[in-house]
């Protein structure tokens, strides 16, 4: 990861001085080379140190000690003349989509990604377009600027496509997975770093999550969990989720964690902060932390087979 001359010459047109950086977990190790540097050109730089998951989880309150605020690693949510954004693009050898290719059984098909390999997708459709196949890349909702881009709150992008086979480039399962349950398609993932494709099949996880919401029907406690984080921040449906039974009332937090869970002493969660905590952390809660749909099945107002994975609109 480089200091992008882009960016310097972005914070001298706006004569910032003191300049606040916030990384994920995974680019936190490029703090201090990257303050180093931005001190070298005269900069004040400092750091966020608390945990950042995504660009809904801004650390703008440091604003009242900076000029500006530098948010490594996410596309914006929305835009905020005092945050600016570098995403930090990976590349990928393209003939890697040759290992997808047996996988593929349709000639037309949606291609979404993650934020880092987003400037690869155009280079991706005319590679697949040489090979008989069309892939459409839409845009997405507004948490994802990028056309073709999907995050684990939004799936908007691939749904779009209208697609009845998608192919996901990207790490992880937890993506593909949401693909496949918001949109009803075959999804295929390829992972271009590893070099693994795989079919993904979301039917194991569905079981599990049935299982976590039978087992949450005799909880006499309930906490409709509501994060204080301002892109996470869902009040009116938590609000709605709670009317549905006096056993449960709103919590609000800033972080959602193992152990606030445990203190508060509930039997039940519901979780309508990122997407990801209830179905990524569930084995580290000590109780069952539902999703909003999940919740409405166990409350009886929506049905099996309308489950819907959990997105932010
Ligand atoms: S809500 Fe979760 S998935 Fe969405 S941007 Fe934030 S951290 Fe990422």
């Amino acid at each position: 990861m480089i200091l992008s001359s882009d960016l310097i010459r972005t914070l001298r047109e706006r004569n910032a001085r003191r300049v606040a950086l916030q990384f994920p977990a995974g680019l936190k190790r490029e703090a201090f080379r990257i303050a180093s540097q931005l001190k070298k050109e005269g900069f004040e730089p400092l750091i966020s140190g608390d945990p950042c998951y995504g660009a809904c989880d801004l650390a703008d309150d440091l604003l009242a000690e900076a000029d500006v605020l530098v948010h490594f690693g996410h596309a914006p949510l929305e835009p905020s003349s005092q945050v600016l954004y570098e995403i930090v693009s990976r590349d990928f050898d393209l003939e890697v989509l040759t290992i997808a290719l047996p996988l593929i059984s349709e000639t037309r098909i949606g291609l979404v990604t993650t934020v880092q390999h987003v400037h690869l997708l155009d280079r991706a459709v005319q590679w697949l377009s040489e090979r008989g196949i069309q892939a459409v890349v839409m845009e997405g909702s507004p948490r994802t600027p990028n056309p073709g881009q999907v995050l684990g709150c939004s799936f908007e992008a691939a749904r779009r496509t209208g697609a009845k086979e998608i192919l996901f480039v990207g790490t992880g399962l937890f993506h593909p997975i949401g693909i496949q349950l918001a949109t009803g398609a075959r999804v295929i993932s390829l992972d271009p770093i590893a070099r693994e494709v795989q079919v993904i099949d979301a039917s194991r996880m569905l079981r599990k999550r049935f299982a976590l919401i039978e087992s949450a029907r005799g909880a006499g406690s309930m906490g409709i969990l509501v994060s204080l984080k301002r892109g996470q921040q869902r009040w009116d449906l938590a609000r709605r989720l709670a009317s549905l039974t006096d056993r449960a009332v709103l919590v609000a937090m800033h972080e959602v964690t193992p152990e606030e869970l445990l203190d508060l002493g509930m039997e039940c969660y519901v979780n309508t902060a990122c997407p990801r905590l209830a179905y990524d952390d569930q084995p580290r809660f000590p109780v069952p932390v539902l999703t909003p749909s999940e919740f409405e099945i166990l409350c009886g107002v929506r049905s099996w087979n309308e489950y819907q994975v959990d997105e932010i609109p």
